[in-house]
């Protein structure tokens, strides 16, 4: 995708705070970081999102976040990480090439990236069991 920014970083093209590459991805560290430590898991194909992506980089790119996440232990002084991938506007994906975040947690921090939780009502419950369930292949 030739306007993509994140298929430029990824391949080079436009520097970045790289933490780790191969042959299949590139590690940044976000610009707009949520916290101290704040990465960017980036494959070098371009993908829209999580249902796009092959399942082979989709599967790849947990294997990598495992990896990062297990090396920053220790390396930062966190207490926790957020693994966070966002798809489409509503959830907050501004970047429309996939993307998995390493969010770093520190205690106290007040990131905010956690939510308020609701209330799963009866009602609701069979409703969206009706609806999905069955149906994920
Ligand atoms: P999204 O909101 O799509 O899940 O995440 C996009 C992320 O990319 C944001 O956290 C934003 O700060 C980061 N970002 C956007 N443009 C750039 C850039 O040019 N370089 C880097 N390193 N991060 C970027
Ligand atoms: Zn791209």
């Amino acid at each position: 995708m030739s306007d993509c920014i994140f298929c430029k970083i990824a391949a080079g093209e436009i520097p970045s705070a790289t933490l780790y590459e191969d042959e299949n991805f590139r590690v940044i560290l976000d610009l707009g970081p949520a916290t101290y430590g704040h990465a960017l898991i980036l494959p070098k194909q371009h993908y829209a999102n999580l249902m796009e992506v092959s399942d082979e980089l989709a599967g790849k790119s947990m294997i990598l976040a495992k990896k990062v996440v297990t090396a920053m232990t220790g390396l930062l002084p966190c207490d926790g990480y957020n693994v966070v991938q966002n798809n489409g506007e509503a959830a907050g994906q501004t970047v429309f090439h996939y993307h998995v975040h390493l969010i770093p947690r520190y205690k106290n921090d007040h990131a905010g990236i956690l939510w308020k939780p609701g209330k799963l009502t009866d009602e609701k419950r069979d409703e969206i069991l009706e609806k999905v369930r069955g149906k994920i292949r």
